[in-house]
């Protein structure tokens, strides 16, 4: 094993004791929490050593350097997950790629990607980002926009709404982070009822390097952890 791969294994056999201990802690099985690997920071070629240690589910947050990796010979099989800004002009050459678009931020986005995805002939799966913290730079719905969304989600029959997601204040640290994730939980417990069958909204992906145990206490069922399994790797 090259010194980059064993740095790699180690950083995610780390996080992977972490995610299982914060669930633990929960009262929740580990596997109830999937690990998304972030490689939006590193090559192909590196991003590899993710898929060597275990990952299998990675993510990129810009269209085309999702595009890009998920050409690359060395990462064939991988299952990719968009996490970040899909332009409406990006969604026809993304849907085919990708297994979960996390970062749905606006109804025009959803339309069109159902619109492409009844072209294409799939159901794309998704998630809705809520804006929990209240951050103006921040993209994602506000609560009561999801609200009105989730009223109206039959007409869009090519898109499953698999859940929310949301990033944590940037200020403020674990405790504020926990409150943010607390509230898209409750969020999504009320849309839920209120959606009635058929839309479950059963995932939940929030948690970074700097608050994923937060999460995790607060019913997380996807973490995109980037830094934390990147770290010592000579850039
Ligand atoms: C970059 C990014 C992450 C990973 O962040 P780290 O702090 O490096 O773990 C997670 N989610 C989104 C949306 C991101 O853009």
């Amino acid at each position: 094993m090259s010194e980059a791969a064993r740095i790699v294994a180690d950083n995610v056999a780390r996080v992977r004791e972490r995610i299982a201990a914060a669930a633990a802690a929960a009262g929740r099985p580990p596997e109830s929490v999937w690990l998304i690997a972030v490689s939006k920071y590193v090559d192909a070629a590196a991003a590899r050593l993710l898929v060597e240690a275990g990952c299998n589910d990675l993510a990129e947050s810009r269209p085309q350097q999702l595009w890009e990796k998920a050409a690359a010979a060395e990462l064939a099989g991988v299952r990719w997950h968009l996490v970040g800004r899909l332009q409406r002009n990006k969604v026809r050459r993304t849907l085919p790629l990708v297994e979960l678009i996390h970062s749905v931020h606006s109804e025009r986005l959803l339309a069109e990607i159902d619109h492409e995805a009844a072209l294409a002939g799939l159901m794309a799966q998704v998630l809705l980002e809520v804006n929990c913290s209240g951050d103006a730079a921040k993209q994602g719905f506000a609560a009561d926009e999801a609200r009105r969304l989730v009223d109206g989600l039959a007409q869009y029959s090519h898109v499953e709404v698999c859940g929310l997601m949301t990033m944590a204040a940037l200020e403020g640290g674990p405790a504020v982070a926990r409150r943010n994730f607390a509230a898209l939980r409750e969020l999504r417990d009320e849309l839920s009822d209120a959606a009635g069958p058929g839309i479950a909204l059963a995932e939940l992906s929030m948690g970074m390097s700097d608050d994923f145990e937060e999460a995790i206490a607060e019913g997380a069922t996807m973490v995109r952890i980037g830094s934390l399994l990147l770290e010592g790797l000579p850039r």
